[in-house]
């Protein structure tokens, strides 16, 4: 059994802004349920306060000129120990855990960041009488990256991993705020953590860390190229021999059609009929026309660059000539927002929208679509994808990350072994064929009805994909140099 720490700016469902929330909220879980040592450690921001109601300080430490308390509960719902990081000048805020009310960075996330990691570094060090070491820090994107530079200060430390969620955010700051950080000087240097003149707390993980992974194979490749890679390729390419990739499961309790809370009408592979009840009760929750037989197709995501949204704009054009309906559910951008909103108001038989955030919606856009949505430029893994498989709905992605290791493009033999999932696009076709391929498909109903079969049954749950992180956590201990006297 490993004691693993598990550090996460965000974790479903005390808070969540995207897919690394989902993971961070069903990882431990299953590594729990296969008997290894969680302790799940985040910020304890206003929201998740909120949630959890009064819960034990277990202890108190001065950092950086401020009292944090840390406070034990359980991860909701969970036999997962969670620690929160209470610091109320820096994380006793409303709304997004990274934005202000004006959808821009807190002016002090450097700061709010460098507090985090030093508490976590105090914890894996055992100085805050905790009375438990891990033999492995797990850390998840920048905004855990000083963990890993933090802890090879020390003369002996856990093992430590670092896990890319997306390599699009990697926590840059100017030097004037690095010189506020109180941080070891030699952090400045381009073989350290500066980068182009800006300070990366990512690059704390990627040079620090004794592993690396990225949450898809096919992405843990991507991101070694220039396209991906956003100037971190070389460093990369450098720390090759403990880069790899494992792809995120889904939380099977959470995403199941069978017993979906938030559907007006649950159903499995066996009942699948019953899914057109979910889809008209879409249809009519976003006014469009109800009609059975129209392809419904729907998007749920942040509407940024990387999602796509620029190439599902500029189909729009020809989709609205073609007998399907859109329906949408999303925030970021706010001229995609107006985009989407204007289409919507210009052809609302077709397309329809709503900006916001939506759990409920979330999981009964999955369930009343018959095909889901997704032509991201890039996707570290995506977890939309693997709900809409598990809910019969068929994504149509683009041949990038995780999304091409989990959908398996519907051609002759695909079809003919059973393997194909929905539509997989590259570069040899556009968004538009794709679509039209896809209602191709759609009209052969017993195909159609064979490729929903097969969706359904591909196994994308935690089971062996926490094996996998297990096995990792493993090798990663092996790898340490200086590991602590339990390890
Ligand atoms: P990313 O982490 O890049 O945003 P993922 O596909 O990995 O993308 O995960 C996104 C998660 O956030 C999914 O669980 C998705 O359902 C959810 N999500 C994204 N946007 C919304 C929204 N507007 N309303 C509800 N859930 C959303």
């Amino acid at each position: 059994m490993s004691k693993i720490l598990f550090a996460t700016s965000e974790a479903y469902p005390l808070i969540k802004t995207g897919g690394l929330a989902d993971v961070s909220g069903s990882l431990p879980r299953a590594l729990v349920s296969q008997k290894q040592d969680v302790r799940l450690i985040l910020p304890a921001y206003a929201d998740v306060m909120e949630k959890v109601g009064s819960c034990k300080t277990i202890a108190s430490q001065v950092v950086d000129g401020l009292t944090v308390n840390i406070l034990e509960t359980r991860l909701p719902g969970t036999k997962v120990k969670t620690w929160l990081v209470d610091c109320p000048e820096y994380f006793d805020r409303p709304g997004n855990p990274y934005l202000d009310e004006h959808n821009e960075d807190w002016h002090d996330n450097a700061e709010r960041f460098t507090l985090f990691c030093r508490v976590v570094v105090a914890v894996a060090l055992n100085q805050l009488e905790l009375n438990w070491q891990p033999d492995l820090v797990h850390c998840n994107d920048w905004q855990t990256g000083l963990v890993p530079a933090l802890l090879d200060e020390a003369p002996q430390r856990p093992a430590t991993l670092f896990t890319i969620h997306n390599m699009a955010y990697q926590g840059l700051f100017p030097f004037d705020t690095f010189a506020k950080l109180s941080l070891p000087d030699h952090f400045w240097h381009h073989e350290t953590l500066e980068f182009h003149d800006y300070f990366s707390f990512m690059k704390g993980g990627l040079v620090y860390a004794d592993s690396i992974n990225a949450v898809s194979p096919t992405y843990a490749e991507e991101i070694k190229t220039p396209e991906f890679g956003y100037g971190l390729d070389g460093l990369l390419r450098y720390r090759q021999s403990v880069v790899s990739g494992i792809l995120n499961g889904i939380d099977t309790t959470e995403w199941n059609p069978g017993t979906d809370k938030y559907l007006v009408q649950t159903y499995n592979r066996r009942t699948l009929s019953k899914k057109q009840i979910n889809k008209a009760a879409l249809q009519q929750h976003f006014s469009l026309p109800a009609e059975p037989d129209t392809l419904l197709l729907g998007f749920i995501g942040r509407l940024v660059e990387q999602k796509g949204v620029d190439d599902i704009l500029q189909a729009l054009p020809a989709l609205m000539e073609l007998p399907i309906q859109i329906a949408i559910l999303g925030s970021g951008q706010p001229y995609y927002e107006q985009d989407f909103l204007d289409w919507a108001q210009r052809h609302p038989q077709k397309i329809a929208i709503t900006v916001g955030y939506d759990e409920a919606l979330a999981h009964q856009i999955e369930a009343g679509s018959d095909a889901f949505l997704m032509p991201s430029r890039f996707e570290p893994c995506g977890l939309n994808q693997l709900y809409s498989l598990r809910y019969g709905t068929l994504p149509v992605v683009r041949d990038v990350g995780g999304l091409k290791d989990t959908v398996t493009d519907s051609q002759v033999e695909t079809l003919e072994n059973n393997s194909a999932t929905g539509i997989v696009f590259s570069k040899d076709e556009t968004l538009v064929e794709a679509i039209q391929r896809l209602l191709t498909l759609y009209k052969d109903t017993p195909k159609w009805k064979q490729v929903q079969h097969n969706a359904m049954q591909q196994d994308n749950s935690w089971s062996h994909r926490a094996c996998a992180y297990i096995e990792l956590y493993e090798q990663t201990t092996g790898r340490n140099p200086r590991p602590v006297k339990n390890a």
